[in-house]
């Protein structure tokens, strides 16, 4: 815990947002949502609910800028990108705030993981800028071969609540560093840091190559059914991204699809347990498991799982659950009254379907009335074939499938439709290894879990999605490969 129990004062803020289109704030007139605060339930600030024309504003400028920046020089984009970092790091403060005041994420976690890390990303990709490049070859003699990438053109992004700030860089930066102009779209529920991030890079960014329309579905169908939109890169739910890849087909638009998991977390009887319970820990209580990398199965080997499910009910049991504003808090409340609804309607299917609480860490007595405050359940007894074992539940639940023979363990962990992550826990690195190999995760942890730099590919298979963020590879997302063939020397157009 923080030795600092001072709670946060919320920042000051602008209390009324437009969209930013072609470098411009919108006038903030027009149907308008209401920002709440998770663990209270007042409001915040008011946002403005776009619709169709406000996206056609946006794509406008974010082709009209296009021209220009995809001729801007690798030097020019890495020095934005920089800049960009610069930025975040001044306002970090009140981007964490936001993050815990508009979404509930607890301030200790928003600034020493989701700040810091959205810089990082942005410098990334300002060194990315510099290197990216295409490939030369000599297929024959006299012929010179070049692969160029090309910027595909301005692009479509949408984001979930969880992590709005990280995923903004995460998304923008590739995009930006390929020489893509950006309409971007973040959640209803959380779009704050995404504006307060505009608002402190307005002055920086040339004008119409990064614009943010602010509302509902409404404004990421009109998105993903913009044909001047080249690609989009989309992060949420994977019903909705199927509607994405179903929409985007209409005019042959590639879209990058980041979905939601359901990770195994598999622990060995040779593992180091202290480890392995402190990186359960990791995987389900940071940000109330609203993680879509969360290791919410855990499987444990039966000879070690009572001693486990032990020593992990006591770490989890002295969490302090609160303010999200409170810097000691570990736990705060969920995104939304009807995400919290939801988690509990989970939580009481698992109970009717015969799982039992192994234990849970309770809602204390003094928390503001009105906020989405939910408690931190483990449930053992749980068979492969029950809900909480095999859907994401997208809250602080956490679900144990116990197993006895490791020649189980592919089956088990791969029984589900999902393929994000898995960490594996394990005394032997090249066991866990082997396992890994047969996998069905876009990401493997061994003894570790949740460590991701900056240039470390990720995304996941199945219903998890397809593409990749966060590697350099990225970069190439947002590219056009053009193939180019100069016969230099001799005659001909022979192949030989
Ligand atoms: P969601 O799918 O409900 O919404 C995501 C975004 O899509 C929001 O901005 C929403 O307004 C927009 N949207 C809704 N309907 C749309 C439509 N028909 N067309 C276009 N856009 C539409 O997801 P959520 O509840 O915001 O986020 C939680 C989900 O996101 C979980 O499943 C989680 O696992 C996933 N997630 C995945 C990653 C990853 O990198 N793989 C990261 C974070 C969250």
């Amino acid at each position: 815990m923080s030795a600092d129990p001072a709670p946060t004062p919320p920042p000051e803020i602008e209390r009324s947002w437009g969209h930013l289109i072609g470098g411009e704030w919108t006038d903030p007139a027009g149907p308008r949502l209401t920002s709440l605060d998770p663990a209270g339930g007042e409001p915040v600030a008011e946002i403005a609910d776009g619709g169709v024309e406000d996206v056609r504003a946006a794509v406008a400028a974010a082709a009209a800028a296009f021209p220009r920046w995809r001729r801007s020089s690798p030097s020019a984009r890495s020095h934005l990108l920089h800049a960009l970092a610069d930025r975040v790091e001044e306002r970090a403060p009140v981007l964490a705030a936001l993050e815990a005041w508009d979404a509930g994420k607890p301030i200790r976690q928003a600034r020493t993981w989701d700040l810091p890390l959205c810089a990082e990303v942005l410098r990334f990709y300002a060194a990315v800028a510099r290197t990216a490049g295409g490939e030369t070859s000599e297929p024959n003699a006299g012929t010179l071969q070049l692969v160029r990438r090309r910027p595909a053109g301005p692009v479509g992004q949408i984001i979930p609540w969880n992590a709005t700030s990280l995923m903004v860089a995460m998304k923008v930066a590739p995009a930006l560093a390929a020489g893509c102009t950006v309409v971007l779209k973040p959640s209803e529920l959380a779009s704050l840091p995404a504006l307060e991030l505009m608002r402190a890079w307005t002055d920086l960014l040339p004008p119409g190559t990064v614009n943010l329309v602010t509302g509902g579905p409404e404004v990421g169908r009109a998105i993903v059914a913009s044909p001047e939109l080249r690609r989009i890169s989309f992060t949420g739910s994977p019903a909705v991204g199927r509607r994405v890849m179903e929409a985007a087909a209409r005019d042959l638009k590639p879209v990058m699809l980041e979905l939601g998991g359901k990770s195994p977390g598999i622990v060995f009887p040779d593992a180091d347990l202290e480890a392995a319970v402190e990186g359960t820990v990791v995987g389900i209580v940071p940000n109330q498991g609203q993680m879509c990398a969360a290791a919410t199965r855990l499987l444990l080997h039966e000879e070690i799982a009572d001693e486990f499910l032990a020593r992990l009910g006591e770490r989890i049991g002295g969490l302090r659950m609160g303010p999200p504003l409170d810097p000691a808090t570990d736990v705060g409340p969920l995104v939304s009254a009807g995400q919290r609804e939801r988690v509990l309607g989970r939580i009481e299917e698992a109970r009717a379907a015969g799982a039992r609480e192994a234990f849970r860490l309770d809602v204390p007595d003094g928390l503001p009335a009105g906020g989405n405050w939910c408690p931190v359940v483990c449930f053992d007894g749980v068979s492969p074939e029950m809900a909480v074992a095999r859907e994401e539940v997208f809250g602080p639940v956490l679900s144990v499938l116990r197993w006895r023979d490791e020649k189980d363990l592919e089956a088990l962990a791969n029984d589900v439709s999902t393929g994000l992550a898995a960490a594996v826990w394990c005394g032997d690195a090249s066991r866990a290894l082997s396992l890994l190999d047969r996998i069905d995760a876009g990401v493997g942890w061994v003894n570790t879990y949740g460590f991701l730099p900056p240039g470390a590919p990720f995304g996941g298979v199945k219903d998890s999605g397809f593409g990749r963020e966060n590697g350099a590879a990225a970069v190439e997302e947002y590219c056009d490969v053009q193939t180019v063939l100069i016969r230099h020397r001799g005659p001909g157009t022979s192949l030989y």
